[in-house]
């Protein structure tokens, strides 16, 4: 087992890193930019260095500064948390070429799951049911309008390497697409220095419903089950739980199933989400995310596996002993993102955590780097804190979060803990009569 990880991130995830090294009595390198010189993520760490100024692409995604941070610690693996270089294949392979390991799969792996148009050929081979379209990169305006008469309008035209719901445009008739097709590759150009784009049907009103897998890197695999994370805004995630509350106990083993199979015939080495829409009774599958999840924890109160353990086991060679059999789901769990932003008009809400108090007792967990006079600082992701609760069935689960969101208090910084609230107790929340527009539209409506 590994003496010493560097954790190349910050906020929750950095902390949810640190602890399960605590409780596996690995020692913790915390990097930081001099924007968090005082973040808890440092105080918790056993060491800690400062990687640059406050920007990320000077920080927390400045490769040498996190190269030489892991190099001065002795620390014998990295781990790269979610987001900023968790799916960077290069500074993968270059952690590798340091002789030290990187906490995720190859480098290879991810390069091509970071690649839309090779992971949909990956999964197609795999057996899984894909969204029409899509398994050709689209190099003009005519070749778009050519993909997107075979897939069916309206369409979608997405950014081969787009992430975080970003890098989508929607087509709903074809004298709309020669412009479309030119704003989305200049788009994902500027947003992911790589212009690829191709075309995808726009499944109507679908729910995101997707498979944690583990896998050991040898052909072994196993699903964890499954998310829905239909709840969204602006194709991001805002509340996610586990199980879906719409799928048949065969639907759950099947499309359970599939993600397996995609993370074997790649052989496939960690944690991984392979997503999906649904829709109709049918699965399509969108995505496949190469690192670690900001919502696995729902999984983890469903299953009481550790994704993180796991994932710190695999990488140091000791394989994936669970089987699918030992595999067991109980109760329900509602992940809830705090973001720091206005819950009406979504404006970031940077500034400094005045008065603190999260909640407890029976069923709730909250990964948060909040306190008192903690800051948050307007050069990052806008999620503060993570609520999830567990219940023996869905509707104890909501009334556990209801309970929850009300304990709560974060004053100093306006976060959007009443849109929570609001959704929750919504009709159509309870009858889970939703798509991933729904919020959008019911917000319009309110
Ligand atoms: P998906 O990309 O499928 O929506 P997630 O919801 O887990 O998956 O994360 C959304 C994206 O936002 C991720 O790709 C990650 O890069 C980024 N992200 C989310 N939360 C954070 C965070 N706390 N710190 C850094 N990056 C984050
Ligand atoms: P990202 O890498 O940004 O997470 P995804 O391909 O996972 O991109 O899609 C994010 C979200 O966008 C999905 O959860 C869904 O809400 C919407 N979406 C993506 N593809 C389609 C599609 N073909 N039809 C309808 N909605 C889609
Ligand atoms: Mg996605």
């Amino acid at each position: 087992m590994f003496q010493k990880i560097l954790i190349a991130n910050r906020g929750e995830i950095a902390l949810r890193i640190i602890r399960a090294c605590r409780e596996m009595g690995i020692g913790t390198v915390a990097i930081h930019s001099t924007a968090d010189a005082e973040a808890m993520h440092v105080r918790m760490a056993d060491e800690s260095v400062c990687v640059g100024p406050p920007a990320a692409r000077d920080s927390y995604l400045n490769v040498p500064a996190i190269l030489t941070a892991a190099e001065i610690t002795g620390a014998d693996a990295v781990h790269p948390g979610l987001g900023f270089l968790a799916e960077n294949s290069r500074f993968a392979q270059i952690i590798e070429d340091h002789g030290k390991v990187f906490i995720g799969p190859t480098p290879e792996q991810i390069e091509m799951l970071g690649d839309k148009i090779q992971a949909k050929r990956a999964a197609e081979a795999a057996g899984l049911p894909i969204v029409p379209g899509g398994v050709e990169l689209i190099p003009d305006a005519i070749a778009a309008a050519a993909a997107a008469e075979a897939a069916g309008y309206p369409v979608l035209i997405k950014a081969s390497a787009g992430g975080g719901g970003r890098g989508m445009q929607r087509v709903e008739r074809a004298e709309n697409l020669a412009r479309a097709y030119e704003v989305a590759s200049s788009e994902a150009e500027a947003a992911f220095g790589d212009g690829s784009v191709y075309v995808e049907k726009a499944i109507d009103r679908p729910r995101h419903i997707e498979v944690q897998v583990l896998a050991d890197g040898k052909g072994h695999a196993i699903h964890l089950g499954e998310r829905d994370c239909t709840v969204q805004r602006r194709f991001q995630k805002v509340i996610e739980e586990a199980p879906s509350p719409v799928l048949t106990p065969e639907e759950r083993a099947m499309i359970g199933e599939h993600g397996a199979a995609l993370a074997r015939n790649i052989n496939y080495r960690g944690a991984g989400t392979v997503e999906f829409l649904y829709a109709e009774g049918k699965f399509y599958f969108i995505e496949m995310n190469a690192r670690l999840q900001v919502e696995h924890p729902v999984t983890e109160l469903i299953t009481g596996i550790d994704i993180v353990e796991q994932q710190i086991k695999i990488a140091a060679g000791e394989g994936l002993p669970l089987q699918q059999s030992d595999i067991e789901f109980r109760g329900h769990a509602i992940e809830a993102r705090i973001n720091a932003e206005d819950p009406e008009r979504f404006i970031p809400s940077p500034g400094t955590v005045e008065r603190y108090h999260p909640p407890g007792g029976s069923g709730v967990r909250v990964d948060s780097h909040m306190f008192q006079g903690a800051k948050v600082p307007p050069h990052y992701d806008s999620l503060v804190a993570k609520l999830i609760v567990y219940g023996v069935d869905r509707e104890a689960c909501r009334a556990r979060m209801r309970r929850a969101l009300h304990e709560y208090v974060i004053d100093g910084i306006v976060t959007n803990l009443p849109l929570h609230a609001r959704i929750i107790d919504s009709q159509d929340f309870i009858d889970s009569a939703i798509d991933v527009v729904w919020l959008e539209r019911w917000l319009n409506s309110q």
